[in-house]
């Protein structure tokens, strides 16, 4: 059955916009995904970590007739071929894709987790979200992702829309 599904996507080395806009194309190519919106682009302040450059953030919706598993598939063998290396937790990225929502799916397996663990928790996410599906309900929290902006920490966090970047 065909799923909708929200992609993270992220860089913070390089050309981070450009690395985001190949990342799309190439995600749009993995058989049987196709790319049907994408939010703007963000310029976001890093979170977790200090000392490291700026971010550019988006979410990408898909429709995917593949499963959870050959998805996340897809998408780590795209950043190994846009050759990101990597080192340590939450090191800079030349691009980072994570799978935020797949359908109403909960997947707690090794390796993959749906919905994202931290999603509800980042503001660099949880911005794009709701520009592209506001009454989204978080399949386990039962909450809007208009209602998870509005709970959620790290208020300070710069998270603005790049325009048309
Ligand atoms: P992060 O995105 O948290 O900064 P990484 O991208 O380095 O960290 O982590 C990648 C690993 O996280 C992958 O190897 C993958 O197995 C695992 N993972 C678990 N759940 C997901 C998910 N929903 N989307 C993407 N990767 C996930
Ligand atoms: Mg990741």
């Amino acid at each position: 059955m065909t799923k909708i599904a929200y992609i993270g996507v992220g860089s913070n080395l390089g050309n981070k916009i450009n690395n985001c806009l190949e990342a799309v194309v190439r995600i749009d190519e993995i058989s049987g995904c196709r790319v049907t919106a994408q939010s703007d682009f963000y310029r976001t302040q890093p979170v977790g970590v200090k000392g490291q450059d700026w971010y550019v953030n988006g979410v990408i919706v898909l429709s995917a007739d593949i499963s959870a598993r050959d998805l996340l598939k897809g998408l780590l063998a795209i950043e190994v071929d846009m050759g990101r290396e990597r080192k340590k937790k939450w090191d800079s990225r030349i691009i980072d894709l994570d799978i935020l929502l797949f359908g109403e799916e909960v997947i707690s397996e090794k390796g993959l987790q749906v919905p994202h663990p931290l999603m509800h928790l980042r503001r660099f996410v949880l911005a794009p979200m709701v520009s592209l599906a506001p009454d989204l309900v978080h399949p386990v929290l039962k909450k809007s992702m208009a209602e998870l902006l509005v709970d959620s920490p790290e208020k300070e966090q710069s998270v603005v829309p790049m325009g048309g970047a």
